[in-house]
């Protein structure tokens, strides 16, 4: 491949979503179940990006299954079918979105204004399941085979949450909005520390590999499992055996940086997680170099071609 890393292998390809597509909340691919007893509205969300089958994969086998909660409401949703229709094997990475990333819009003024997309049309129809989240889990899966991660703001709360997971081992944390947009982690309440609502993204590992499935599904059941909203005998029945016993790594992300130029270039092929000690060139963007502001500085889902304006990587410093 032209940028020097090997193609991807297809172990898992789309299924036909149809089946799932009626729901029951009004909105296309979301399906809420409620205990009718109170507790946490709990939400678990797939495909954000068309190309990511893991979030799939975790999300039809807890419909299958028939999960059900045994206190407050469950919301399984598949966010961006559309994209994920229109995968094509001859190019695996061009079907993450129709017009934008739908994982740049979660905010008001982004949403309002962007009257064209069909993420931003998709979001605002999604949104009032969203909102109404006391918990959150956004599945996702990342371009290059990498260990998997979990990533979210560095608050209490949120951490909890993701100790409690235990696996992934590798968190990216961010103290503040990096990104060319905000992430639906960071929507209103999910970033305010006074408030309870906790969201979190996991990046189960490459898109097409099946193991990133049982990845995705791990982290469901824990996520649920946190909430203590599931039945321990069908989470013990249905856990995948991913867990280590390791305490994670935890990089503090500081900054997104997104190419200036058409001629961005790493200084060798990144795949993600080479770290790199304080003023060692990383990338050249045109004329400027990119060097490591820190030691431990390390490269996280460095983009596989990068495009001119668009974001590319993100530095974070290892911290443990
Ligand atoms: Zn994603």
């Amino acid at each position: 491949m032209a940028d020097g890393l090997p193609e991807p292998v297809l172990e898992v390809l789309p299924t036909d979503l149809t089946p799932y597509k009626a729901g029951n909340t009004g909105i296309d691919y979301v399906h809420t179940f409620d205990s009718g007893r109170s507790g946490p509205h709990l939400v678990v969300n797939a495909l954000m990006h068309g190309n990511e089958f893991c979030g799939m994969t975790a999300v039809t086998r807890l419909l299958d299954l028939e999960i059900r909660p045994l206190h407050g409401k469950l919301t399984l949703s598949f966010a961006n079918v559309a994209a994920y229709n229109r995968f094509d094997p001859e190019n695996p990475f061009g079907s993450r979105q129709i017009d934008r990333d739908m994982n740049r819009v979660w905010d008001a003024d982004t949403l309002a204004n962007d009257t064209e997309s069909h993420e931003a049309a998709r979001a605002r129809e999604m949104l009032p399941v969203f909102k109404a989240a006391d918990g959150l889990l956004d599945i996702h899966s990342t371009s290059n085979p990498v260990h998997p991660m979990l990533c979210y703001t560095w608050l209490p709360k949120s951490r909890d949450l993701a100790e409690h997971i235990g696996y992934p081992l590798h968190h990216i944390v961010s103290s503040e909005r990096l990104h060319q947009g905000p992430m639906l982690f960071e929507y209103d309440g999910f970033s305010d520390r006074n408030r309870p609502a906790t969201a979190i993204l996991v990046e189960c590992g490459q898109h097409f590999a099946r193991k990133s499935g049982d990845v995705a599904l791990f982290t469901a059941l824990k996520f649920l499992d946190y909430y203590e909203v599931l039945d321990k005998e069908f989470v013990a029945r249905n856990m995948p055996d991913v867990a280590a016993s390791e305490p994670p790594t935890v990089y503090l992300a500081s900054e997104v940086v997104s190419a200036k130029t058409a001629e961005f270039r790493y200084v060798h092929p990144l795949l993600g997680f080479e770290e790199f000690a304080q003023g060692d060139l990383v990338a050249r963007d045109g004329d400027e170099e990119i060097r490591a502001p820190y030691d431990r500085c390390t490269v996280i889902m460095p983009r596989r071609q990068p495009v001119q304006g668009g974001e590319v990587v993100t530095l974070a410093q290892r911290l443990t």
